[in-house]
């Protein structure tokens, strides 16, 4: 089995890669430049591809964010430092960003003539993303077959129905390298603590009893 996986560097992602891996797939992952602030998940990304020794491309989009508006996440607007709420993901939104990349690695799929494509979209996202949500995969899935006729290529998003708690609780029994991953918005040298992601994993590994490994060891 091999699978194409947009790996963005973060937890879900990089859980998401694990699970391919246990489960036996030789994975392709595609990491997006998209002139995001916190460029370095890039760097993260490619660290973590090459623990685990797979093919691994770094696609440059970096020249669409002048057409993209003023996301915080491309530094336009401020990165807000709250919870997640409507008003912080209007600001940390990119449009239509899950749907440009996953178009990408639908051709890449195809030109490769590889089956399936996975992407980490999750429980929590969904309700802030419109390309996070249940809706937008199985509209997307019968998209993605059609403009693929001859090499179908068949949309995957196995963490769709599940909290990033449920992710790194996988994760954890899963011995992803946690340290190895980036969220923070902000991409400083270490995590801000307070963007709406920073936040968000921080309770997503509170909620398993563990500490978040970038912000120091459990014992
Ligand atoms: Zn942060």
């Amino acid at each position: 089995m091999r699978g194409v996986l947009i790996l963005s560097g973060g937890v879900d992602s990089t859980t998401l890669l694990y699970k391919m891996h246990r489960d036996g797939y030789e994975v392709d992952a595609l990491t997006f430049n998209y002139a995001q602030k916190h460029k370095k998940e890039i760097a993260c990304a490619r660290a973590i591809a090459e623990r685990l020794g797979i093919v691994h491309h770094v696609v440059d989009l970096s020249a669409l964010s002048s057409l993209l508006g003023d996301s915080a996440l491309l530094g336009g607007k401020e990165v807000p430092s709250c919870h997640y709420t409507e008003e912080a993901a209007k600001k940390t939104v990119v449009p239509n960003r899950n749907m440009i990349m996953l178009s990408v690695a639908a051709g890449y799929a195809e030109a490769h003539e590889i089956a399936e494509v996975f992407y980490a979209a999750h429980k929590n996202d969904s309700t802030i993303y419109p390309d996070c949500r249940p809706e937008f995969v199985q509209a997307l899935r019968p998209a993605i077959r059609l403009a693929t006729a001859w090499h179908p290529v068949e949309l995957q998003a196995p963490f769709v129905d599940m909290s990033k708690a449920e992710i790194v609780k996988m994760g954890l029994s899963l011995d992803v390298p946690y340290e190895l991953t980036w969220s923070c918005y902000r991409g400083e040298e270490l995590p801000c603590c307070s963007c709406p992601t920073c936040i968000e994993r921080e309770e997503a590994f509170a909620l398993n009893g563990r500490r978040d490994p970038l912000l120091g060891s459990n014992d």
